[in-house]
């Protein structure tokens, strides 16, 4: 159930980069205001800790990202997953269907 909080931050998908660029700068907004935090995926493995230095490395972008985060009020979780090539993704509250 969404609090006051987080309600705007509804699931949506991404029709291109712009619409990319601005969720990641909204869940960067609402992490510094406190509503959000990060939740630390699982580690990575080796061969993926590998991939991802070197891509970073090379100053290239990893093709995909996925970040998620939890509502500090109410507990809800949420995904930011995208395609960083077209923009491809979207912003999901977890257990609500698009
Ligand atoms: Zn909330």
């Amino acid at each position: 159930m969404a609090c006051d909080e987080c309600r705007a931050l509804s699931t949506h998908a991404f029709r291109n980069a712009d619409d990319l660029v601005h969720a990641v700068r909204l869940a960067a907004e609402e992490t510094d205001r406190g509503v959000l935090s990060r939740i630390a995926e699982p580690a990575l493995t080796q061969a993926a800790r590998e991939a991802l230095d070197s891509s970073l490395a090379s100053g290239a972008l990893p093709n995909t990202i996925r970040y998620r985060f939890r509502c500090e009020i109410c507990g809800d979780t949420f995904t930011l997953h995208a395609d960083t090539r077209s923009g491809e993704g979207g912003w999901t509250r977890d257990g609500e269907s698009p």
